[in-house]
């Protein structure tokens, strides 16, 4: 109910955002993976993976790991409108090289991090 309150929001202007939130209990698939969503994946109250399909175009799934113990990791929040924020910044090392952060569902492009076709 929340998510169709959010869209229509969206629809009309008032709320802004490229993700939402949404959490699953096993990796997706790359082809699986839903436009327009942060994707979580949860094991009871452990979050493992943020999944993400790359929004500089490459069409690549980019997997973030939650898992404490493990270097690089992420953190998430995400806010009433499951709005999620990210951090940190997300690097893509591939040619690619997306450089973004996602703040309250947005796409925040770093300085020189947008791919270069654009
Ligand atoms: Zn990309």
């Amino acid at each position: 109910m929340k998510r169709f309150i959010a869209t229509l929001l969206r629809f009309a202007g008032l709320l802004k955002y490229d993700l939402l939130i949404r959490y699953v209990p096993t990796i997706p698939d790359r082809n699986s993976l839903p436009a327009g969503y942060l994707v979580v994946v949860q094991d009871g109250d452990i979050l493992k993976w943020a999944c993400i399909s790359c929004p500089g175009g490459c069409g690549e799934t980019i997997s973030l790991s939650l898992n404490p113990n493990r270097r690089p990791r992420w953190s998430i929040v995400s806010d009433w409108w499951c709005r999620p924020s990210v951090s940190p910044s997300v690097h893509q090392k591939n040619s690619c090289g997306c450089h973004f952060w996602i703040r309250n569902g947005e796409i925040h492009w770093c300085a020189g991090g947008r791919p270069r076709s654009d």
